[in-house]
């Protein structure tokens, strides 16, 4: 495969890698830790079918819609695609997202509802614009500050806390960099000068990620947690299988860590390393009653009409 190809499969293996782990995490959500030698390695059924994403999915589906349709990361629309989600019923939502879109369809703007929404929880860091956030990196892989500040603006229109904002473009940066062919190693330094200056604790906790021992990992909804987890499934496998069945079997906040991970390693590993079985399985509606099924193969259509966007002259 040439340098192009190459490119190609790595920004596919971030849609699909997401979707993938978000699902394949589904049925272990609020679960505890699987037994080390126990693990689950299919698609199982949960509170949705077997291989059925979740609002981790759809909301990064409204990122790229908007993406997609207005050609660049424009925080009113994407606003009103995220009250539009919550007023279709979403069977899971998160608290603080909750806070936020409850606010934003009774008309509040995003911005003062976001702010509103920080000022009464101002320790509140959950993973919930994080999840979401891999198709900014798919719009701007080619240019790292509009990478930046897209990824910025991704975040804050729900998730004002500082860590959420950094721990939104150190992700980004580091998908961006594994599409330009980065390793590991190096994709995490582009990510830490990215994302300069990274919160303290932030910075820690992904600093001391790959040498974590499993039973350490807590795998909760806060950002540090999911970033934490994903960076260690990174470091301790081989494969873009075994970094995914590290990370959900970690249970608590699964279905995110799949998401974070499986951007994450599609993009180093490339689409092709998805193990066939779960592609398949693959499956999610969005919008929410609309009747738009999404498989695997919807995932790649999306991914190369995002990454190639910026490329039309
Ligand atoms: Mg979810």
């Amino acid at each position: 495969m040439g340098e192009e190809g190459l490119e190609r499969s790595r920004w596919r293996g971030v849609a699909v890698g997401a979707a993938v782990g978000d699902a394949l995490g589904m049925p272990l959500e609020f679960g505890l830790a699987s037994h080390p030698r126990a693990l689950i390695r299919t698609m199982l059924p949960g509170r949705l079918p077997a291989g059925h994403f979740t609002d981790d999915t759809e909301l990064a589906l409204a990122v790229a819609t908007t993406l997609v349709e207005r050609g660049y990361l424009d925080p009113d629309d994407l606003a009103q695609r995220f009250a539009a989600w919550y007023s279709s019923e979403p069977p899971d939502v998160g608290i603080h997202t909750q806070a936020v879109l409850s606010r934003l369809i009774t008309g509040e703007p995003w911005d003062t509802a976001a702010e509103a929404v920080w000022r009464e929880r101002p320790e509140s860091a959950g993973n919930g614009a994080l999840m979401r956030s891999w198709p900014v990196a798919l719009a701007y892989w080619r240019d790292a500050n509009a990478l930046r500040e897209a990824s910025i603006t991704q975040c804050r229109i729900t998730h004002r806390h500082p860590e959420c904002v950094a721990a939104c473009v150190f992700l980004n940066a580091m998908l961006g960099s594994f599409i330009r062919g980065a390793d590991l190693e190096q994709a995490l330094e582009t990510a830490f000068a990215l994302a300069s200056p990274l919160p303290e604790g932030l910075a820690y906790a992904i600093r001391l990620a790959p040498r974590r021992r499993r039973e350490e990992l807590r795998n909760t909804g806060w950002v540090r947690h999911t970033l934490e987890t994903a960076i260690w499934s990174l470091f301790n496998s081989h494969s873009f299988a075994e970094a995914l069945i590290q990370a959900v079997n970690l249970g608590a906040d699964a279905d995110t860590a799949g998401a974070v991970t499986g951007a994450l390693a599609g993009a180093l590993y490339g689409v092709e390393a998805i193990p066939e079985e779960w592609r398949l399985n693959l499956r999610g509606e969005y919008p929410l009653k609309s009747g738009r099924n999404w498989g695997w193969q919807d995932f790649v259509a999306l991914a190369d009409r995002l990454a190639t966007l910026y490329m039309q002259p």
